[in-house]
């Protein structure tokens, strides 16, 4: 059954609001490149919004009623807001859950090194990678240092126009008849993805002088030594502003977009809302690139520490109104799908494939193979959103990862249907997914938002 394009149903008005969103959304990528980047981010589209910080709702003694808006962050990697309703909470919530983790190179705790007159910082890669993407094409450090004082260090290298930038080098082709017989996953290795950092000796240095260089512009630049690589987490992504791409610029080409554009639109639909019934959350994870793991992945008890204290602080707790709570719930997993790309047409069954252009894209099943590691949304929980998505005119399509014995993935929607409640995968579809500029297009991020936003206020 094959869905319509959206771009063919939008007049002049509506162009223009995709435009301003999609303009916004350009924004935030270039301003979120990391997950602890998105969070600062998220904290002050939600502050400005009217939305305070549960911890001091907590610290105060505050109570919430309906219409309060409130955020909890954990250690600064994962966000969750909620905007509370007019029923009670035992009934549910309605909720968007994106990540906001993206695949790159994450520098090691001992990474500088000199070899031959080169100074390089080791690295080990993040997420599903294709080790070759990586190599050759400018790129940039993003993420914090934290000295033994506790004192925070934010560091961006590479984004200003002056900014250097850094990169990881690639064989000639010239000399590359032995790297050319090598499969496409041994061509790079993971222990080759060592980025360049510098190339000058330091004067009067004996010794690993280019390392001594680079230590000592750390030192007057950050004021850091070379064992604070222990205690940082320093993330390497492509350099460079998220892009518009074709001639007819009717898509965006940009790192980080799996999930960015989920996290994007479902921060953009909840920031958004006037009054609702059923309680808005918005879940802004880390870590589901590597299985939603640790304190700050969708498998820890944040979430469920944080509704916890909201029923708290309404004067409703118990666990079993927590319980409730959870279990009444209804959730969009949302995450990006596999974009069907006719270069690569025996990858994808067409019937079952998701297309630029037509709309937000809805999952029954992810995982792989025979749906192991799968979440399978519910017939009538289908049939309910299917209605108020048409209801509102949105633009939405049903498919697969690809074809069915090829490959798979995953998402957080398994971790929040252990309480019982409703959830189905849903989010945009992307091209060049997991490479380091990705591709969507504007129609998909834009009826995304409004879906999202028919779903807080309907579903
Ligand atoms: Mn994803
Ligand atoms: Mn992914």
């Amino acid at each position: 059954m094959e869905r319509p394009n959206a771009w063919k149903s939008y007049d002049e008005e509506q162009v223009k609001q995709l435009e301003a969103l999609c303009s916004d959304y350009r924004k935030f990528l270039d301003e979120g490149k990391t997950e602890r980047e998105c969070v600062k981010l998220t904290v002050s589209m939600a502050e400005a919004a009217g939305y305070r910080n549960l911890a001091d709702v907590i610290r105060e003694k505050q109570t919430l009623k309906a219409g309060d808006k409130v955020y909890a962050i954990c250690m600064d990697k994962t966000a969750v807001l909620f905007h509370i309703g007019t029923r009670d909470l035992e009934e549910g919530m309605n909720i968007l859950g994106a990540h906001i983790d993206s695949p790159r190179l994450d520098i090691k705790q001992n990474p500088l090194y000199e070899d031959s007159d080169f100074a390089y910082l080791d690295t080990h890669y993040y997420g599903g990678v294709k080790k070759y993407q990586w190599v050759a094409l400018p790129l940039a450090v993003h993420g914090v240092v934290v000295r033994k004082n506790g004192e925070v260090l934010n560091v961006v290298i590479g984004e200003a126009e002056d900014d250097p930038v850094v990169s990881v080098t690639d064989l000639l082709p010239h000399l590359a008849r032995n790297q050319m017989e090598k499969k496409a996953g041994t061509v790079i290795e993971g222990e080759k993805l060592d980025v360049l950092i510098g190339s000058q000796p330091l004067a009067g240095e004996e010794k690993d002088a280019v390392k001594a260089h680079m230590l000592k512009l750390l030192k007057e630049k950050y004021d850091i030594e070379e064992e604070d690589f222990l205690s940082a987490e320093l993330e390497i992504v492509p350099a460079g502003k998220a892009r518009e791409s074709g001639l007819d610029r009717s898509m965006i080409m940009a790192y980080g977009q799996d999930d960015r554009v989920c996290a994007f639109t479902s921060l953009a639909a909840i920031l958004d809302m006037d009054q609702v019934e059923r309680t808005s959350c918005c879940i802004l994870v880390d870590k589901e690139e590597i299985g939603s793991v640790g304190a700050t992945g969708m498998e820890s008890k944040f979430f469920e520490n944080t509704v916890a204290e909201l029923l708290d602080r309404t004067g409703n707790y118990s666990e079993l109104k927590l319980r409730r709570c959870l279990a009444n719930s209804r959730m969009l997993s949302s995450d990006v799908n596999a974009a069907y790309d006719p270069l690569y047409a025996d990858a994808y069954e067409t019937k079952n494939a998701s297309y630029l252009g037509r709309g937000m894209v809805f999952s029954k099943f992810t995982g792989s193979g025979g749906k192991t590691g799968s979440n399978d949304a519910n017939a009538e929980y289908i049939a309910h959103i299917r209605n108020i998505l048409d209801e509102e005119k949105i633009h939405y399509q049903f498919a697969e990862l690809g074809k069915v014995d090829i490959g798979g993935g995953g998402t957080i929607a398994y971790v929040l249907a252990l309480y019982g409640m409703e959830v189905i995968d849903c989010g945009v579809a992307v091209l060049n997914m997991h490479a380091p500029w990705e591709l969507t297009s504007k129609a998909d991020v834009y009826e995304t938002k409004k879906g999202y936003e028919v779903f807080l206020r309907k579903a």
